[in-house]
């Protein structure tokens, strides 16, 4: 993964236009400095061009730099939203609004959603699919600081097979097709490496695969596995080739577990995750992205006679994602480890820190539900010499909420202040 590495620091290079050069003090009641360890009272946290360059105990002063009071609030890591899509926009007829977008549209969508997402907490978003090349502008306006939004790892265009659960055309009448961006399909193995080179050309730091059906799409094709093992074997090897990391959406066990064996780096969801995949998990390393908010989302959908869900997918909805809740926390006891997702896009964007709730419902202690956004999540980004803690030298990303979220989860829905690249994003009152 040294490549990916030196992307990584290269695209955070870009960004450091966008860092605040002020000295900033900031005196904090309580501080989670590192999740996982205990949290520290009375500390002064100093950052400095974009960075955290000192931790000191008690209340100091330095010269010539501005002091920020947080002696009653709770100061933690920037969080990190593993699966997000940060250019869609939410809502129930999304068949019809993909007639009606095109790219310039989406990166206006993804500027007003970045913002929200920041300003919620989220300084780094693994933006895992969109549609054309949106995607890319906005990570580049938001690194010059043309726009305010999180840090973004972008994944570009879904892969899937014609007709699959990235296959957004499914069921539309042929001269429509032309009119629509779905640039991510590839049929074989020759095509599924053009389909990832493609992306990577594009500046994709991460490659997301459909590798099974999804509950949330028309195509009547279920939830198993999609691609072949030849296909998933040779996108693996072609993007791990290219030093980037790739994410598989997967459901049904089969195509966990295949995605699994052919080195897939993330599975997302996992609904339907096995005893054979939680063994995989631990060989090979690959993390599951929890995405429960996205589940509580659909599930609120397929209750709804109004939704304009359709009947298969009401289905599909009922089927999977009681499932998915019972089965993640499995994976957790049974020592995979679990990243912080939502999929934002399905459920509204600004809502991301409604995830922790779920986390702990589903047996995720606060700290741990904390670190799966934090420490576990850079760790699955390769990038824990950037973000995830407030340290010296990692990038001056912070939260400061009302309460103790160490007692009450639900804290971090409401931000009090946010600092990205040592600049407020929310200043505090
Ligand atoms: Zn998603």
């Amino acid at each position: 993964m040294k490549h990916f590495a030196f992307t990584v620091f290269a695209a955070l290079l870009c960004s450091l236009t966008a860092a605040a050069n002020d000295l900033t003090v900031v005196h904090a009641g309580t501080a989670l400095l590192v999740p996982g360890e205990a949290p520290r009272t009375n500390v002064s946290i100093i950052s400095e061009n974009g960075r955290f360059v000192g931790i000191e105990d008690g209340f100091v002063t330095r010269d010539g730099a501005t002091t920020v009071d947080l002696r009653d609030h709770f100061v933690l890591p920037g969080m990190i939203d593993a699966h997000d899509h940060i250019t869609a926009k939410p809502g129930r007829n999304k068949r019809l609004w993909i007639t009606t977008v095109d790219d310039s549209l989406q990166a206006l969508y993804g500027a007003h959603y970045a913002k929200l997402t920041l300003e919620a907490g989220f300084t780094t978003v693994r933006n895992i699919g969109s549609t054309g090349t949106a995607i890319f502008a906005l990570r580049r306006a938001i690194n010059e600081g043309l726009v305010p939004g999180p840090r973004l790892l972008a994944a570009g265009s879904f892969l899937s097979v014609t007709g699959g659960h990235g296959d957004k055309t499914t069921g539309f009448i042929e001269p429509i097709l032309p009119g629509i961006i779905h640039d991510g399909l590839c049929d074989g193995p020759a095509e599924c490496m053009k389909a990832v080179r493609t992306q990577i050309r594009r500046g994709a730091d991460w490659i997301k695969v459909m590798v099974t059906g999804g509950v949330n799409s028309e195509a009547n094709t279920g939830i198993g596995q999609h691609f072949s093992d030849a296909e998933l074997k040779a996108i693996v090897d072609t993007t791990h080739r290219l030093g980037r990391k790739v994410a598989g959406h997967a459901h049904a066990a089969s195509g966990v577990n295949a995605a699994l064996r052919a080195g897939f780096d993330s599975i997302e969801h996992g609904a339907f995750i096995d005893d054979e995949s939680i063994r995989l998990f631990k060989e090979t390393g690959a993390f599951l992205v929890a995405t429960l908010s996205v589940g509580d989302h659909v599930l609120h959908l397929a209750a709804d006679p109004n939704s304009g869900m359709s009947d298969a997918v009401r289905v599909k909805a009922r089927e999977a994602i009681p499932t998915m809740m019972a089965n993640v926390g499995r994976a957790f006891k049974g020592g995979v480890k679990v990243v912080f997702g939502t999929d934002s896009g399905e459920p509204e964007h600004g809502r991301n820190a409604d995830e922790f709730k779920f986390l702990v419902d589903i047996g995720m202690s606060e700290m741990e539900a904390i670190e799966a956004a934090t420490t576990v999540a850079a760790d699955m980004l390769d990038m824990e010499g950037e973000v995830g803690r407030i340290a010296p030298g990692l990038r001056a990303d912070l939260v400061a909420v009302t309460g103790n979220p160490l007692d009450d989860i639900t804290v971090l829905t409401r931000t009090h202040a946010v600092m990205k690249d040592g600049a407020w994003a929310k200043t505090p009152k």
